[in-house]
């Protein structure tokens, strides 16, 4: 883990490297030619899985929990995010004030 993160940002890896057990994170991928690195996509990104280097986005190394919600595929003017993997749960969950567990939807 690098030093550079902030002890917030520990914590949700930390937290989330456990939930990982049980998930399975989403993937986007990212048109490198057509990126022009504006950074549209970084801001809604309710996970903070995006970032920008040298012009281009891409999925940042240290906190890759996407939750495939695709506000970045929707935001992007050069319509260069598709995404590859949508989150999988491998245990059932409970919809608050809908009954009992039930098992994930299938994308
Ligand atoms: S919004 Fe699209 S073009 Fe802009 S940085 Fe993100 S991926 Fe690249
Ligand atoms: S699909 Fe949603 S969570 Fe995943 S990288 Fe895009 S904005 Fe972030």
């Amino acid at each position: 883990m690098s030093e550079h993160l902030t002890i917030k940002k520990r914590i949700y890896i930390e937290s989330f490297n456990k939930l990982g057990r049980d998930v399975t994170f989403g993937v986007v991928v990212i048109d490198q030619n057509t990126c022009d690195g504006c950074g549209y996509c970084i801001k809604p990104c309710p996970a903070h899985s995006l970032e920008v280097v040298n012009k281009k986005a891409r999925m940042v190394e240290e906190l890759p929990f996407c939750i495939s919600c695709g506000d970045c595929v929707a935001i992007c003017p050069q319509h260069s995010i598709e995404i590859k993997e949508f989150i999988k749960f491998t245990k059932h969950f409970y919809y608050l004030d809908r009954g009992s567990a039930e098992p994930p939807r299938k994308f």
